[in-house]
């Protein structure tokens, strides 16, 4: 078989873990397996607030500071995943990396200047720290392992800094780099997550939780059996287990619904990682690198029932609904530009709403993108007609996920009147034609508790699924 295994930053958050991870691969050595890695845990958010504080605060003293706990983490996982000669070997590589990246803070700090480029170039060090180390802990392990960039595996993207599309050309490249790697030389790759290159060769991030396209695009590109996720969960369960302890894992899930899974919040994969595999139809595997032997959730391009006919519930809590309304104006006119302002200012909408009236659009941002979005409508008043832009803060969305919801009359009468006789007023409503989802925003508070009451009403815990199949 040939697998991509791609292996989070939890799951790789210290050296006894690294070592473990390797042990899992190198128990699949019968395979083809490319891996590829995120960053330690906690590593890409610190780079994220070192590049930030060397802009704002000019601090040398800092700099040092930070380097220096970085240096400290990595070499400790050294020193926990790795034997001789790779140790000395992996040391001295890490050594260099941080060097580059203390000259790289300075840099920042003295010119009090921070690009997207540059701050793309600072997150990949949490990739590019992570993946030699894996690869030594397998070379110790008598696997034999190379250590890739994204780049040096063939992963061409647009220049969009901090939210980078991989370009077409990435896949031939991909097959043509990495194949030999597997199939004549034997060897196991490990490719850092999260990063590409522009073809002028700078640097690029595909957005947070990107290790996961990454691995889905090697794995398209090389025309792999399959993908597994390693994750510290079981797989995919019905609902956050924090918010519903009794959730339940969910054992095969269709690619549509797990992208909507994901799209409305669902920690489970990046939302744009299932593009890859698609047309492909290479099955994604969710497994625990603490519970090895469970057989996760699979993805496939399958969608099957359940006696739920819900499959599972998500929640997003920091979220801003932004109207535009007014009178006088065209309608589709307006639309267009307020998309294609939020789209030159990277904004994000997760869920639309249009009264029938036409007067009245309604949009949930996250609200990390709610300064971009009202300074790109800050002069609504110069558009044709009477445009006004506001907002409602502290809502929160939830989603109910399912093929089985389509074409089930009744489904979205169950969730608003459960919702109703429990007091919770809903803010806004949208279902898209596919069926496959309904979602809605309620005030921020009342947000888990309507996760809790629907998973009871559709009986979430005690769902069963059918092999039934929708088309
Ligand atoms: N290290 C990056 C992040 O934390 C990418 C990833 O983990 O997938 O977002
Ligand atoms: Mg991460």
């Amino acid at each position: 078989m040939r697998i991509v295994m791609k292996f989070g930053g939890t799951s790789v958050k210290d050296g006894r873990s690294i070592r473990h991870c390797a042990k899992l691969v190198s128990k699949y050595s019968d395979n083809e397996v490319v891996v590829v890695v995120s960053a330690m845990a906690g590593v890409t958010d610190s780079l994220t607030n070192a590049a930030k504080k060397c802009y704002t605060e000019q601090s040398t003293g800092y700099i040092k500071m930070f380097v220096a706990e970085l240096a400290k983490k990595h070499y400790d996982a050294v020193k926990d995943a790795v034997d001789e000669p790779y140790r000395s070997k992996v040391m001295e590589y890490i050594d260099r990396l941080i060097d580059e990246l203390e000259k790289v803070l300075l840099g920042i700090s003295y010119l009090g200047e921070l690009t997207k480029r540059s701050e793309d170039y600072i997150l990949s060090f949490g990739e590019r720290l992570s993946a030699p180390i894996f690869s030594s802990a397998l070379l110790s392990l008598g696997i034999d392992s190379l250590a890739m960039t994204g780049g040096d595996a063939g992963i061409i993207t647009n220049s969009n800094f901090g939210r980078a599309k991989p370009l077409s050309i990435s896949y031939e490249l991909v097959r043509n780099r990495i194949e030999p790697i597997i199939k004549l030389r034997g060897s196991t790759p490990v490719v850092t997550g999260f990063i590409g290159t522009t073809e002028d060769g700078n640097i690029t991030t595909l957005g947070r939780g990107g290790s996961d396209l990454t691995a889905t695009l090697i794995a398209a590109a090389i025309d792999a059996d399959e993908v597994w996720l390693w994750k510290e969960v079981d797989g995919v369960l019905t609902a956050d287990p924090k918010i519903v302890p009794e959730a339940k894992l969910i054992s095969e899930i269709s690619y549509q619904e797990a992208m909507e899974l994901a799209h409305f919040g669902a920690k489970i994969l990046h939302p744009r990682a299932l593009e890859p595999l698609i047309k492909k139809r290479i099955p994604v595997r969710i497994k625990n690198t603490f519970n090895p032997e469970n057989p996760g959730t699979v993805i496939t391009d399958r969608c099957n029932t359940t006696t739920g006919i819900v499959k599972a519930l998500t929640l997003i809590d920091k979220v801003t609904i932004v109207n535009v309304s007014g009178a006088g104006f065209d309608f589709a006119e307006v639309m267009a530009e307020v998309f294609r302002r939020f789209a030159e200012a990277g904004v994000n909408v997760i869920m639309i709403s249009q009264s029938s009236s036409e007067l009245n659009l309604s949009m949930v941002i996250d609200r990390s993108d709610l300064r971009r979005a009202m300074k790109a409508l800050t002069d609504v008043d110069s558009w044709n007609g009477n445009v006004n832009v506001s907002k409602v803060d502290d809502v929160a969305v939830v989603s109910a996920v399912g093929a089985a919801m389509a074409g089930t009359p009744g489904v979205a009468g169950r969730i608003f009147s459960a919702l109703g006789k429990a007091g919770i007023n809903i803010i806004m409503i949208s279902q898209s034609c596919s069926e496959y989802n309904i979602s809605f925003a309620v005030s921020r508070d009342d947000g888990k508790k309507a996760v809790k009451i629907l998973h009871d009403e559709f009986c979430l815990s005690d769902a069963v699924e059918i092999n039934t199949f929708i088309k």
